[in-house]
This record gives structure tokens, C-alpha cells and sequence, in this order.
């Protein structure tokens, strides 16, 4: 699932291709139910919900994108913000697309350049946004999880899409101090866990938990509240040195990530841990290698030797 650097990635991505344009049509195949059910109601996958989605957007100009946790915020000129996460598999693109009428399915034209829109990864297309340049912003959904909702700009952080999430950790006035607090909110919780979860702190998943934790020498499985201070003060810089360095790379393309321009983001070529069962520690003068267990329900990665268990 993409984390905080991939949010950010594409966030800053749509900053540099979609901002100023206007839009001119909205495509779907999502929205089939016609039954209202809770978890999609206020969704595109509903399709009165979707009328309504097109009817309000259609016309309107991208102010401006934003990344609260792992949403994306498209803001509007006409006062609504469209929410997207992209949940398991889901990611933008910006590109030149059309439409084969007789299978009804999106392709990027003849006339697109860049081949890598082509990849099979970014081919399972399910909302597209047409601007007045006759240009396209694509969700490709392989599993089709991802949420799509539309949101007053006004309201967007007070609604239950957002309200609740903890604080950013790459917020300038983020402190290690307020981490130890936010942690502390889950004294019995096993490090792994306490770090994912997006009440405590913005943005982290399966990846970054494990890099942040390598990098800090704790194990997942270390009691939040044993783990002594300077080693969570340890933690809180690590979680802010992986979480940079996934930006400057351009997110992770483990999965189906890929950047806006469907190119593959580099930081899997950067892990110490996550997904690299059995491979030799790289930490200086560690001779342990890294171990997959299962720390609620997530498959976690870590070196049993220079990671210290508290427990
Ligand atoms: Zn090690």
C-alpha cells in the first residue's frame, strides 16, 4: 500500500502537471452499485454518488494538491476538494489517454510519447478526468480498493475521512517530544502496531515501520512502554530519515506504485529490511540477517541481532 512517500510523490506530482487546468469530463466504470451501502455510499463506486461526483467537478480548476496522511486532496476552485487513497494498489497518472469505443477501456493514444504508461501495471484503468487540454489524470486500480470521494474544501479535515489521524511526522513542528507522547498512547502495544497505526502518527505502513525500526535497532515486537526514552528519541529520527529518504527516491515500487509519469519510484533498491528475508544485515559490523515474522497480521522484517527486544 502506498505510505506517506508515495502520497507525497504523487501529490507533488499533480502539483507539477494538473494545477491551473480545467476540467472538462470525468469517466468511470466503478460506479455499479445502486444500493447504498455504508462503505461506499458517499464513494464513487455509488453510482448516484458518481452523478453527483461528475456533475460538481465538471468545469472546475485544480487549485491546488495536498497529502494529509496517506489521502491525496485535490482542491477545486468552485470550494469542493476531491479525495482519493489509493489504498492496496491504487495510483495516478497524467498523460495523453483515449478511448477504444468498442471495448470501452482507456489506453494511452498513438500520440503518447512516454512508453512507460504503457507497463501492464498501469493499464487497469477505472477513473479518468479529462481536462480542457484534451489530456487525462488516470487511477489505475488493479484491485480496485482505492476511495474516490468529494469532499466541501471548507469541511474536508473535519470530516471522518481525516479527522482522527495523528499528527505528520515530517511536519516541521513535530517534535520527538509529541512522538514519545503519541506512542505513549498505546503503552502495551507492540512497536510494529503502535507505529502503522494512523491514529498515532500519519502515514507509516508496512515498509517504513520496518525501515524506521532497523534503523533505530528496536525489534517489532518491543513493548511500547519499555522501550527506553533515548531509544524512541532514536526511533523519531529514524522514522523522519526513511520517510525523506522515500520522497527522494521517488517512493517505493515494491507493488503497484508508480510515479506520475508511470515510472517506477527507486527507494525498493534502498531497503535494510523490508522484504529481505534471509539476506545478510547491512548494518556496519552486524553479522545477523534479516527474519520475516508475522506481527499483527503484517508480514515484518527486522535483524534479530543489532534490533534489541524490550519486553
Ligand atoms: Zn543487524
Amino acid at each position: 500500500m502506498p505510505e506517506l512517500p508515495e502520497v507525497q510523490t504523487t501529490v507533488n506530482g499533480l502539483n507539477k502537471t494538473v494545477r491551473g487546468l480545467t476540467i472538462r469530463d470525468v469517466w468511470s466504470d466503478l460506479p455499479r452499485a445502486r444500493v447504498a451501502r455504508a462503505d461506499y455510499h458517499d464513494t464513487i463506486k455509488y453510482a448516484p454518488f458518481f452523478e453527483h461526483f461528475q456533475k460538481t467537478i465538471h468545469g472546475a480548476i485544480v487549485v491546488s494538491a495536498e497529502r494529509r496522511a496517506k489521502n491525496i486532496l485535490i482542491n477545486l476552485n468552485n470550494g469542493n476538494t476531491i479525495l482519493i487513497h489509493m489504498k492496496m494498489t491504487g495510483h495516478l497518472m497524467y498523460g495523453d489517454y483515449m478511448l477504444d469505443t468498442k471495448t470501452n477501456e482507456w489506453a494511452p493514444s498513438p500520440d503518447e510519447k512516454n512508453d512507460a504508461l504503457r507497463d501492464p501495471f498501469n493499464r487497469h484503468l477505472h477513473l479518468v478526468i479529462t481536462f480542457t487540454n484534451s489530456k487525462q489524470l488516470v487511477l489505475s486500480d488493479v484491485r480496485k480498493f482505492a476511495k474516490v470521494t468529494l469532499l466541501s474544501t471548507e469541511v474536508a479535515h473535519k470530516t471522518k475521512h481525516l479527522d482522527g489521524i495523528g499528527p505528520e511526522p515530517l511536519d516541521t513542528h513535530f517534535t520527538a517530544k509529541e512522538f514519545i507522547a503519541r506512542l505513549a498512547t498505546k503503552p502495551k502495544g507492540k512497536i510494529k502496531s503502535v507505529l502503522m497505526d494512523q491514529n498515532v502518527v500519519a502515514g507509516i505502513g508496512n515498509i517504513y515501520s520496518d525501515e524506521a525500526l532497523w534503523l533505530a535497532s528496536i525489534h517489532p515486537l518491543s513493548i511500547t512502554s519499555k522501550i527506553p526514552l533515548d531509544m524512541l528519541e532514536n526511533l523519531f529520527r529514524a522514522v523522519r530519515t526513511v520517510l525523506e529518504k522515500g520522497i527522494d527516491f521517488g517512493g517505493d515500487s515494491t507493488s503497484d506504485y508508480r510515479q506520475i509519469d508511470g515510472t517506477r519510484g527507486n527507494f525498493s533498491h534502498e531497503h535494510n529490511a523490508y522484504r529481505l528475508k534471509g539476506t545478510p544485515c547491512k548494518k556496519s559490523g552486524c553479522k545477523g540477517a534479516i527474519l520475516r515474522i508475522v506481527v499483527g497480521g503484517r508480514s515484518t522484517h527486522f535483524c534479530p541481532l543489532h534490533q534489541q527486544l524490550w519486553k
